[in-house]
């Protein structure tokens, strides 16, 4: 089955075009300390080996764009992203070393409050536009512009929708083109509601497409499946990214699947998912970036889902999150919810938070409170 005409403007990120007619670019991001050269030098060489159009970096400190400093001169080719999350005045020193710059709107929000939004989003504009480089508005569910997290209470895929609209008409007016969107979450089928009225509204805008904190294989690729088909099928999607929770020496995988679900759509080929997936237990976990406060995130997750497996049945999230930047806000919807310290982990029962365990003690924890909401008969 051909794909859907694409009825996107292209725009560019260094050498790479994507949108409109150019082939849909596959990208990742490295799990590493961005400080820890040598190991981010090594995961940029991993996923360049597994083919990464985009490789995204994260940045959140002036050490940060030193070590960036040096991997770009090390990887001069390399078509480079930064995510600024929390620290959007570092554009004009982390613009001239990379291709694209990700802003999230709903950071924006809580830093200097004394400041319009417009006059904050400028700043980073300015910073791209001299350095020629592409724009992604990042909206995701969990960390939702305040404003439109109360205005949308009810309908929280539209707060996604009105808040990305929203951005694109503040570049519009900055007389800046070259951006993308991004509307994520990790449910399945909000990524695909918040991607269909956002093309339906914008379909000029090329869109990256991705489900937030997918978690472990196989799951995790099954999840983003299910969005991919439904929306690249229909013609939406720019650019894919394949969030899923795996060593670092692993993460070519995202490339590999992200590759392999084109393809298969390409060819007509789509996995029906039984009807009951996602009807038990579902687990959540972050991909991990650099911004993970231990390194034995991965494992943790892993060992979460082993000790859960009893649980199977039951309808029920457990979030497992890899910092304190996304961790507790993204696991706020989760019946629980773990978000990692560097040597603690915290507990959270939906908003609430339980309090706060050692590595050694947070999955007896865990078992204790998953087996109170069973007992009391929830899920
Ligand atoms: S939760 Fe933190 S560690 Fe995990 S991907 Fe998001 S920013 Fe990175």
């Amino acid at each position: 089955m051909p794909e859907k005409h694409r009825p996107t403007r292209k725009i560019s990120i260094g050498s790479l075009q994507i949108g409109g007619d150019s082939p849909l670019a596959v990208q990742s991001m490295a799990a590493t300390q961005t400080q820890n050269l040598e190991a981010t030098a090594r995961q940029i060489e991993v996923l360049e080996q597994a083919g990464a159009d985009v490789i995204r970096i994260a940045v959140d400190s002036d050490a940060d764009v030193a070590a960036l400093q040096t991997l770009r001169e090390k990887f001069p080719n390399a078509v480079l992203s930064v995510d600024l999350q929390e620290n959007y005045k570092l554009a004009p020193k982390v613009a001239p070393l990379v291709n694209k710059v990700r802003y999230n709107p709903g950071h924006l929000f809580h830093l200097e409050k004394d400041k319009s939004i417009r006059e904050k989003v400028e700043f980073i504009i300015d910073a791209a536009r001299a350095h020629g480089c592409a724009i992604r508005i990042g909206v995701n569910c969990g960390s939702i512009d305040p404003d439109y997290k109360e205005k949308y209470k009810d309908d929280l895929v539209e707060g996604m929708v009105r808040c990305a609209v929203d951005h694109c008409q503040i570049l519009d007016e900055l007389k800046f083109e070259n951006y993308c969107v991004s509307l994520k979450d990790s449910d399945s089928t909000k990524v695909i509601d918040a991607n269909r009225r956002f093309a339906k509204e914008r379909p000029d805008v090329p869109l990256h497409l991705g489900v937030t904190e997918a978690g472990l294989p196989p799951e995790g690729i099954i999840k983003t499946r299910i969005a991919f088909e439904q929306l690249i099928s229909a013609g939406i999607g720019d650019t894919i990214r394949v969030s899923l929770t795996l060593p670092n020496e692993e993460k070519g995988q995202e490339i590999d699947v992200g590759r392999e679900i084109i393809k298969d759509i390409e060819e007509g080929r789509f996995r029906s998912v039984p009807e009951n997936f996602l009807d038990g237990l579902n687990i959540i976990a972050c991909p991990s970036c650099s911004r993970v406060e231990n390194d034995k995130f991965v494992e943790l997750a892993q060992e979460v889902r082993k000790i859960t497996a009893y649980a199977e049945k039951h309808r029920l999230t457990i979030a497992i999150m890899g910092c304190r930047v996304n961790g507790p806000g993204e696991t706020d919807d989760a019946d629980l919810g773990l978000w990692c310290g560097p040597s603690r982990v915290n507990l959270k029962k939906g908003t609430e938070t339980l309090g706060s365990y050692s590595y050694d003690d947070i999955l007896t924890q865990l078992k204790k409170e998953l087996d109170l909401i069973i007992a009391s008969g929830a899920g």
